[in-house]
C-alpha cells in the first residue's frame, strides 16, 4: 500500500527531517524547499542510482558539471529568452494568478470559481539575475532554467577531452529555476529544484531506434532502480510537438491525484547543436533555427570514415530528482496495522536508497559494555563505505524501531547483555519486523547482502 495522500508525505518529511519549509522562520517562501538530515540522503541516494547507470555501467556517457549562472546570450539562442513562457491568467474577482494549461476548468477560477478570467499573456519562467557592478540593475544573466543547454554548449570541450564515436551522451545533475507561475504539490513544482538530464547524440539516420532504446532503458530504471511497480508508471507521448520536437514522450507516474510527468525522453532532432554552433550556414541543419551571430564554437562531429560534418541529433533524458524522491516516498509509504489497536509506519525503500543503512541499538543507555561495543560495530560498519551508520544511545528500543520504521532503516542491529557473554546481536529486519540472532562477526556480510 503506497500513500494515500501527499498530505501522508509532507507530515512525515517534516516530523522525520526529510523536506522543511524554505525561509520557514519567515513565513516560507512559495517553492522553495530545505532538505534536512534524511533528505539530504535519500536525494544522493537517487543522484547515485542515476550516476551509476547512467556513467559507471557504460562507456559511452560523459559527466559533466556546468554553472549555474549562465551568459544571457546562451538564452536568447536557445529560444529560452523570446519563448519559454507559461501562459498566464488572472481571476478579476479574487485577484489569483493562475496558469491556464494547468487549470481544473479554463473558464472557472480554481480559487473562487468566478467566471472572469482575463486573457492569458505569456510570462517568462527564467529568472534573470543582475550581475556585476551594474549601474542600474539590470539583467544581464540569467540562472539556468535546465541543465541541458550548458551540456550543449560544452559539446565541442568534452569531444576535444574525450573523443568519441557516435551515439556518445553527455550527463548533468544539477539546480535548476524556473519562475513557475503557481508552485504546488509540495515538492512536485518548485521554483528551485534539481534535474538529472543526458543528452544522446545520435547520428540523424538513427534517431527513432534510439529513441525507442531510452525509454525502455529509463522505464527499467524507474521499476528495478527506484522499486515502483510497473503498473503505478506509463508513457505519454505529448499530444503538441514544441517546434523543434520529432517525437516527445514522458514517463508518468501514479500520485494519489492521478498520473503526472516525471521525466521526458524527446527527440530533438538538431535544433539545439545547431541552434548554438557558428557558421550554420555550412552545416545543413534541418531544425528551425534564428541566426546565431554570437558563437565562436562549430558544434558538429566530423565522421573520420566518411570524411563528412554534420550536426548530429539528440536524444534527450530529462528526469526530476524531486519528484523522483517524492514519488519513491509515496511508493514506499505503509501504515500497518499491528493489532492490539497498534499501528506503525513504515517506509518500505529499496535498502540502497534509504538514508540510513543500518542503526546500532544499545539495549539500554550508558552501559559501557554495551555501548563499547556498540561503537565497535559502528565503527567496523562505517568502514564498508556504504552511507550512515547510526549509533542510538537513548535507551528507548521501541521508539528507536518506530523510528528507523519511518525513515526507511532496513536493519536495526540491537546490543543486549546476551552479547556481552556470547558475541551474538539481535539484527530486525524492518519490512518483516523479523529477528534473528546472529554473531558479530557476519553483521557486515549480512548488512552488504541487504544494501547491495
Ligand atoms: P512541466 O510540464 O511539469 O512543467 P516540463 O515538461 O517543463 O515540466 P522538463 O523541462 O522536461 O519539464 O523538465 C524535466 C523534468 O524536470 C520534469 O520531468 C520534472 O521531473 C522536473 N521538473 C520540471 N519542472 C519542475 C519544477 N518546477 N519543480 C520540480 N521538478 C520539475
Amino acid at each position: 500500500m503506497a500513500a494515500k495522500t501527499v498530505n501522508d508525505i509532507v507530515a512525515l518529511c517534516k516530523r522525520r527531517g526529510f523536506i522543511f519549509t524554505g525561509s520557514e522562520i519567515y513565513g516560507g517562501l512559495g517553492g522553495a524547499y530545505d532538505y534536512g538530515p534524511y533528505g539530504v540522503e535519500l536525494m544522493k541516494n537517487i543522484r547515485d542510482a542515476w550516476w551509476n547507470a547512467m556513467i559507471y555501467s557504460r562507456d559511452d556517457i560523459e559527466g559533466l558539471d556546468a554553472a549555474l549562472i549562465t551568459n544571457r546570450l546562451m538564452w536568447k539562442y536557445s529560444g529560452h529568452e523570446a519563448g519559454f513562457s507559461d501562459p498566464l491568467v488572472e481571476c478579476k474577482k479574487c485577484g489569483a494568478r493562475m496558469r491556464q494549461d494547468k487549470m481544473k476548468d479554463q473558464s472557472k477560477c480554481d480559487n473562487c470559481g468566478s467566471t472572469e478570467i482575463t486573457e492569458p499573456r505569456a510570462y517568462q519562467l527564467m529568472m534573470g539575475l543582475s550581475i556585476g557592478a551594474t549601474a542600474d540593475g539590470a539583467i544581464n544573466a540569467y540562472l539556468r532554467p535546465e541543465t541541458a543547454t550548458t551540456t550543449y554548449t560544452n559539446f565541442k570541450n568534452v569531444l576535444d577531452a574525450k573523443p568519441h564515436k557516435l551515439p556518445f551522451g553527455i550527463a548533468q545533475i544539477g539546480k535548476a529555476f524556473r519562475n513557475e507561475i503557481s508552485p504546488r504539490g509540495f515538492v512536485f513544482r518548485m521554483r528551485e529544484f534539481e534535474q538529472a538530464e543526458m543528452q544522446y547524440f545520435v547520428n540523424p539516420a538513427d534517431d527513432e531506434a534510439f529513441h525507442k532504446m531510452w525509454m525502455d532503458e529509463r522505464l527499467a530504471w524507474w521499476i528495478n532502480v527506484l522499486g515502483i511497480p510497473a503498473e503505478k508508471l506509463r508513457f505519454a507521448p505529448h499530444e503538441k510537438l514544441a517546434h523543434y520536437a520529432k517525437a516527445a514522450v514522458d514517463i508518468e507516474y501514479e500520485f494519489p491525484d492521478g498520473f503526472d510527468e516525471v521525466e521526458g525522453i524527446h527527440n530533438r532532432q538538431d535544433f539545439d547543436l545547431g541552434s548554438h554552433t557558428k557558421g550554420q550556414k555550412e552545416l545543413e541543419i534541418n531544425a528551425n533555427v534564428i541566426e546565431n551571430k554570437d558563437s565562436i564554437t562549430k558544434l558538429a562531429f566530423s565522421d573520420p570514415q566518411t570524411g563528412k560534418t554534420f550536426v548530429p541529433y539528440v536524444i534527450e533524458t530529462a528526469m526530476g530528482i524531486n519528484r523522483a524522491m517524492l514519488a519513491v516516498m509515496i511508493e514506499a509509504y505503509n501504515e500497518e496495522d499491528l493489532g492490539d489497536g497498534k499501528s506503525r509506519t513504515v517506509l518500505k525503500l529499496k535498502p540502497a536508497l534509504a538514508p540510513v543503512k543500518a542503526a546500532v541499538i544499545p539495549l539500554a543507555r550508558n552501559i559501557p559494555e554495551l555501548l563499547n561495543i556498540s561503537n565497535e560495530i559502528v565503527r567496523d560498519l562505517r568502514r564498508l563505505g556504504i552511507g550512515r551508520i547510526e549509533l542510538e544511545n537513548s535507551g528507548n528500543i521501541g521508539k528507536n524501531y518506530r523510528r528507523h520504521d519511518e525513515i526507511g532503516t532496513p536493519v536495526c542491529i540491537t546490543v543486549d547483555h546476551q552479547t556481552i557473554e556470547d558475541n551474538t546481536v539481535t539484527l530486525r529486519h524492518r519490512d518483516t519486523m523479523a529477528q534473528e540472532r546472529v554473531p558479530i562477526t557476519q553483521i557486515k556480510e549480512k548488512l552488504l547482502e541487504i544494501v547491495k
